[in-house]
């Protein structure tokens, strides 16, 4: 016979969700910032500071920053983002860990899908759980496109450019556990309502800052295993 502990977990069992973020997380580097270091338009490192300081929002930073690329180096642009990127060790054995625990896995991306993704071609992730900004070369610039705005929740009233917290709002605390991987500040807010979060970098400065709590990562690898860890205290 169960005990009423044991009845209880039983009922309340709930799915884990991973939220990821991209640049700086999956790809060891930020992306953004090393294709306008790489092209080096006039203007971009006071965008930058801006941008740093929340003197500006996200979306408002990273829109005029593209703005200073002309469109017409799209190629250009592409390739070198593409071929600039590395993936952080153990990435792979996370997402084929996640499959075979039937963990639901996002990529919630602050980056550009003309990066985003093809650098996750390779892996096997449904477009559909791959939320980032997108792009538009029509005009002379290079034009960024919010397809993931803010909701009303959201306190950056819709700044983010693509909204981390939006997305994980749609994840209800009640029926799933929340799991977020990041590695800065864009990835605080959504860490304030995950359940588990793994940090590295400024958003582990974050965590200590404001006493929460968050387990460091350097690979994926050291994320498998303290799943892993916790699946084997579970089962
Ligand atoms: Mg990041
Ligand atoms: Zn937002």
């Amino acid at each position: 016979m169960m005990s009423n502990s044991e009845t209880a977990s039983e009922h309340t069992r709930r799915r884990k969700v991973i939220f990821c973020d991209f640049d700086g997380t999956i790809t060891e580097n930020d992306n953004i910032i090393a294709i306008v270091k790489h092209f080096n338009p006039l203007g971009w490192e006071s965008i930058v500071d801006d941008i740093v300081s929340q003197r500006i929002t996200i979306k408002d930073g990273v829109g005029k920053l593209f703005r200073l690329l002309p469109a017409s180096q799209r190629e250009e642009v592409i390739a070198y983002a593409i071929g600039n990127a590395r993936i952080r060790n153990g990435f792979a054995e996370l997402l084929e860990y996640c499959k075979l625990q039937d963990i639901e896995f996002l990529v919630t991306s602050g980056g550009i899908d003309f990066f985003v993704y093809p650098l996750l071609a390779p892996f096997d992730i449904s477009v559909s759980h791959i939320y980032c900004n997108g792009s538009d070369f029509s005009g002379d610039q290079i034009e960024i496109t919010w397809p993931n705005p803010c909701d009303e929740h959201c306190s950056n009233s819709n700044g983010c450019g693509m909204c981390k917290t939006t997305i994980i709002r749609r994840y209800p605390e009640e029926q799933y556990i929340r799991i977020l991987i990041g590695d800065s500040v864009t990835d605080f807010a959504g860490a304030k309502l995950a359940e588990i979060v793994y940090s590295r970098s400024y958003l582990t400065v974050k965590c200590k800052e404001l006493g929460l709590p968050y387990i460091e990562y350097e690979t994926f690898h050291h994320i498998l295993d303290d799943l892993k860890a916790r699946q084997s205290r579970e089962d």
